[in-house]
């Protein structure tokens, strides 16, 4: 059974953990170094990336999380967790820890204040046809996607453009080999359609290693 731990200091892991376990993986909160033993992949869920950058390194997680990371472990940040998968993050506070996996810089709070969240319909080619339901609640954008970066879907107020994405919305939706960052929250919405993506790849990564 595919193992997939969710980082469990702060935040949303336990709608994470049901969804996961809805679609028949393995799935365990990870809160020591000791609980990354065997996992086949990571989710770092929403909450506030400030305080579970701080937690992670007082539980000394970040290191090897960085490690597993290098090694290749696909890893999926949704909102902070994209935060904090982040090479850099405007609006930062000073020192945030920040595990600097993928080559993105984000902008934290890019929509304002908690009473400024929001829902919208999202054209994600990645998975099919139907938009996706997407939950912003305090959410980060892409600012910039570096090299390797592909981009999975962009915040699009023309509901009527066409099959491909458009190119001037912000950049909410991100892969980088097998890191996944969604800048939404795809675990409140009863779609499952992100989390069998990311199990997708997770298997993806189990056969090619
Ligand atoms: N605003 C939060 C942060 O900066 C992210 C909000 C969320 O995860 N829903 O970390």
């Amino acid at each position: 059974m595919t193992r997939i731990g969710v980082l469990a200091l702060q935040g949303d892991f336990r709608e994470h953990i049901t969804v996961l376990r809805e679609l028949g993986a393995g799935a365990f909160p990870v809160r020591l170094p000791s609980d990354l033993d065997g996992v086949d992949g990571l989710i770092i869920p929403g909450g506030e990336s400030t305080v579970m950058g701080k937690l992670m390194v007082a539980y000394g997680l970040d290191q090897p999380l960085r490690d597993l990371i290098a090694g290749g472990l696909p890893v999926w940040g949704t909102c902070a967790g994209l935060i904090l998968l982040s090479r850099e993050t405007d609006n930062a506070l000073a020192g945030q820890p920040l595990l600097a996996a993928m080559n993105i810089r984000t902008c934290r709070n890019a929509f304002g204040p908690q009473r400024a969240s929001f829902e919208t319909l999202l054209k994600v080619p990645a998975l099919g046809e139907t938009p996706y339901h997407a939950v912003f609640i305090r959410g980060p954008v892409v600012e910039q996607a570096g090299e390797g970066v592909e981009v999975l879907a962009r915040l699009n107020d023309d509901e009527t453009a066409g099959e491909t994405l458009n190119s001037s919305g912000p950049i909410v939706a991100v892969r980088q080999g097998p890191l996944l960052g969604t800048a939404f929250h795809p675990e409140v919405t009863g779609d499952t359609r992100f989390h069998d993506y990311f199990l997708g790849i997770v298997r993806e990564q189990a056969r090619s290693q």
